[in-house]
């Protein structure tokens, strides 16, 4: 089983293939109509991660959403002449723009401000009245501004030289999970437990800036399940849905990571043909045999047993020849959402037993692996 060789994909937004008409059991807080909580209009607390020309930027922001004025782009902000009689936001303090994002940075960042975001309103300084559509607007322009300002904070936080080598290290890891053999990968790590841990942290950072964790999802959703199921997170990085439902998770990954956690390859799991009630791959499809795990998948489930996946909406070049190759393997489709903007999910569930030795009569399962640009 290859994984497809080629561009690279990065994680962000993909193009979008065509939905499925089945209904979708995962579903965006948006899709429940649900609102989000209106933020404290206090200022946020500014980081110590933003080095102190930035901060300059930052306080400046803050400045302008107390006083619900326009922010205004730093080049005019430098540029600005200052006037004797009034010196406010001291324009010769004003930090240099910070260094374009590389695009792998970019990537997991919140969307940037549109360029008019700061734009009209009371920059003439007066006073407006206070009807409700103005109110609306303000409410708007301080969340803009608020974005930019978090947005302005990880580019600084990246810009660290810690943060430059954590993330260049976690960066060649992972491209070593995608390029390698699950076994290959389990020898890696096994040898070098260390750099498991290093991995899992810029995981970890890369998925904190994510809209929506997809676990948080599949939480959600197993937990509407029977508690008297058993439930196998595959790839299960550091166990967190054993803690967060109702059922027995049995975990599994390369390294145990805590003690709810088994290492292994999850090519060979240590469990009975048929054991499992439901089976999770979240964001552990790695490996260049992705049939083999698919194949184990299907041996320990139960007849009827739930498929829970989900993956780097970068990594399918066509979600239904996926969604194909699983029904090859014993799957029955039930549903997709792929309304989030990195990632997708299926829910699937288990209809028939795959035996091994038609291995090579099935399709390929090919996925891009998720690189990093290299500097
Ligand atoms: N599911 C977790 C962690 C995802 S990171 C979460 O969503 O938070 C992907 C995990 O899959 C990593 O911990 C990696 O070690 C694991 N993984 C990749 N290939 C594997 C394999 N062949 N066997 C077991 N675990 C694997």
């Amino acid at each position: 089983m290859k994984v497809k060789k080629g561009k690279a994909s990065k994680i962000g937004p993909s193009k979008k293939p065509l939905k499925h008409n089945a209904p979708k059991i995962f579903k965006t807080k948006k899709q429940k109509g649900k609102k989000r909580s209106k933020k404290s209009s206090q200022a946020p607390v500014v980081k110590s991660v933003v080095p102190v020309e930035a901060s300059g930027r930052v306080n400046e922001i803050l400045s302008h959403i107390h006083q619900l004025k326009p922010v205004r782009p730093v080049a005019q902000a430098a540029a600005a002449p200052s006037s004797p009689s009034a010196p406010s936001p001291s324009p010769a303090a004003a930090p240099p723009p910070l260094k374009k994002p590389r695009a792998e940075r970019q990537a997991f960042l919140p969307p940037p401000v549109p360029e008019d975001a700061g734009d009209g309103g009371d920059a003439d300084g007066a006073p407006e009245p206070q009807t409700a559509a103005r109110g609306k607007k303000k409410r708007r322009k301080m969340k803009l501004a608020k974005r930019k300002l978090r947005r302005e904070e990880l580019l600084a936080a990246a810009e660290t030289p810690g943060a430059k080598l954590e993330s260049a290290r976690f960066r060649y890891l992972n491209e070593q999970l995608y390029t390698r053999t699950g076994f290959e990968a389990l020898k890696m790590f096994s040898r070098d437990r260390e750099s498991f841990d290093a991995y899992h942290q810029g995981f970890r950072n890369q998925v904190a800036k994510w809209p929506v964790n997809p676990l948080d999802l599949i939480i959600k959703n197993v937990n509407k399940m029977p508690p008297s199921h058993l439930v196998v997170d595959l790839g299960c990085g550091d166990a967190r849905l054993a803690t967060s439902v109702r059922q027995r998770v049995l975990s599994y990954d390369l390294v145990a990571t805590n003690e709810r956690v088994t290492a292994c390859d999850m090519a060979h799991l240590p469990l009975e043909d048929g054991a499992a009630n439901v089976a999770v791959l979240c964001l552990a499809l790695m490996g260049t045999n992705l049939v083999d795990f698919v194949m184990e998948t299907n041996r320990i489930l139960k007849m009827g047993g739930q498929l829970r996946i989900a993956e780097v909406a970068s990594r399918f070049d066509s979600v239904d020849d996926f969604v194909k190759s699983l029904q090859a393997y014993g799957f029955h489709f039930i549903s997709q959402d792929l309304s989030h903007k990195y990632f997708y999910m299926f829910s699937l569930k288990k209809v028939a037993n795959v035996d091994r030795k038609r291995r090579k009569e099935l399709p390929e399962i090919t996925l891009k692996p998720c690189l990093y640009k290299r500097r």
